[in-house]
C-alpha cells in the first residue's frame, strides 16, 4: 500500500519543529528514524496531514555526559548509542538493551527518541529509561519540561506528548561502581519484539542491594514494575530463597496479556526464568 497525501516540513530548529506542530492542530506527526512511521504510513494506520523531520537537528543528535548523568538528544541512531564509549561506560544497561533491538539496518536510522516517543509495550528502551529512573525532556509551545520516565508512558502507545510537543533529549543517571544492572529478554527470532523481557536496575553495598527496580516490557500496556518482587530483593544479598520469593510476588505484579505468540501463562513463566537471569546478573560485581 501507499501512504495517504502529506506535505513535508524540514524544521530548522527544536523551536521551528514545535512551531510547525502547533500550526497543524494535531495533524501532523514528526520524522524521526522513520523506522516505524513509514511503515504505519503504508499501511494507512497513520494519516497525518504533515510530516515534520527533525533529522537535520544537529542538537538533537548529540550523547553527552557530566559525570552524574548521561544525556542522549533525540536523534541519537541508536546504533550509535550502542557504541558509544560514554554509553558503554555510563549507561551499560542501554547498550546492553540496544542490541536487542530490532537489527542493525533499522538500528542505524532508528533513534532513541522515536523508540522512547512511540512507547511500544514491547520495546526495550522505555523499560531501561523506568528501571533506571530516568526522565525525558520534552520541548513545546510554552517551553521545554522535564518528566519522570515513570509518569511519561501512560499506556498502549500512549505517552505524555501533547500533539504540539517534540521529545527532545532523555536524561539517565551514569553509572557507579555500586551500580548493579540486570537484561534479559525471550523473543521468537533474534531482533524481533521480545515476548517479554526485563530490565533491572539496583545499587549494592557490599552484598546488600538498595533501590532496586525491576521493569518488565512485553507483559502489559507500558513498562511494568514489579513492584512485590523489588520489596522482595531490596535490602539483602541476592540468595536463592530471596530470588524464590520474588518470582512468587511476580503473580501479583503482572498480569501478562494473551495473543497470537504467547499464553498469558507463558509470559507469567518467562517472566520467573528473566528475574533468575537478572538477579544472577545484579549479584555480579562490575569489571
Ligand atoms: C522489523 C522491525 C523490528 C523492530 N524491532 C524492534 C524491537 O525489537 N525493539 C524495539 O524497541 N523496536 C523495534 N523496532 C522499532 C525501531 O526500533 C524504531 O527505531 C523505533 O520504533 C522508532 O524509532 P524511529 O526513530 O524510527 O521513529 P519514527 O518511526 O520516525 O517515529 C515513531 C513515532 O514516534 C514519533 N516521534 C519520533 N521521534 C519523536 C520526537 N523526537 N518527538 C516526538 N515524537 C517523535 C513519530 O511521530 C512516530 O509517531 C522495530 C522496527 C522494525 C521495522
Amino acid at each position: 500500500m501507499k501512504p495517504a497525501p502529506f506535505s513535508y516540513a524540514k524544521a530548522r530548529s527544536l523551536e521551528h519543529a514545535v512551531e510547525l506542530l502547533e500550526q497543524s492542530d494535531g495533524e501532523a506527526r514528526v520524522l524521526a528514524g522513520g523506522q516505524s512511521l513509514i511503515a504505519a504510513l503504508n499501511l494507512r494506520l497513520s494519516s497525518p496531514r504533515l510530516l515534520v523531520d527533525i533529522n537535520g537537528l544537529a542538537e538533537l543528535g548529540v550523547i553527552a555526559s557530566d559525570g552524574d548523568t548521561v544525556a542522549f538528544g533525540a536523534m541519537v541512531r541508536q546504533a550509535a548509542a550502542e557504541r558509544s564509549p560514554i554509553v558503554i561506560e555510563r549507561a551499560p544497561l542501554i547498550a546492553q538493551a540496544l542490541s536487542h533491538v530490532a537489527h542493525p539496518a533499522i538500528r542505524n536510522r532508528g533513534t532513541i527518541g522515536g523508540s522512547i516517543a512511540l512507547a511500544d509495550p514491547a520495546a526495550e528502551l522505555p523499560a531501561c529509561l523506568v528501571a533506571l529512573d530516568g526522565d525525558v525532556e520534552i520541548a513545546g509551545p510554552s517551553g521545554r519540561r522535564r518528566v519522570a520516565a515513570e509518569d511519561f508512558f501512560k499506556g498502549l502507545y500512549e505517552t505524555d506528548l501533547a500533539p504540539g510537543e517534540v521529545l527532545g533529549a532523555v536524561h539517565v543517571p551514569a553509572a557507579t561502581e555500586a551500580s548493579r544492572y540486570g537484561f534479559g529478554e525471550f523473543a521468537r527470532r533474534k531482533g524481533d519484539y521480545a515476548l517479554a523481557g526485563l530490565c533491572g536496575a539496583a545499587r549494592a553495598s557490599g552484598r546488600t542491594l538498595h533501590d532496586v527496580r525491576l521493569v518488565y516490557f512485553g507483559v502489559g500496556l507500558k513498562p511494568v514494575r514489579a513492584r512485590k518482587a523489588e520489596a522482595e530483593i531490596e535490602g539483602g544479598p541476592i540468595e536463592e530463597g530471596r530470588v524464590r520469593k520474588a518470582i512468587s510476588a511476580l503473580a501479583d505484579d503482572l498480569d501478562p496479556p494473551e495473543d497470537i505468540q504467547a499464553s498469558s501463562a507463558l509470559r507469567r513463566h518467562l517472566a520467573g526464568i528473566l528475574l533468575e537471569r537478572v538477579a544472577r546478573q545484579f549479584s555480579e560485581s562490575r569489571s
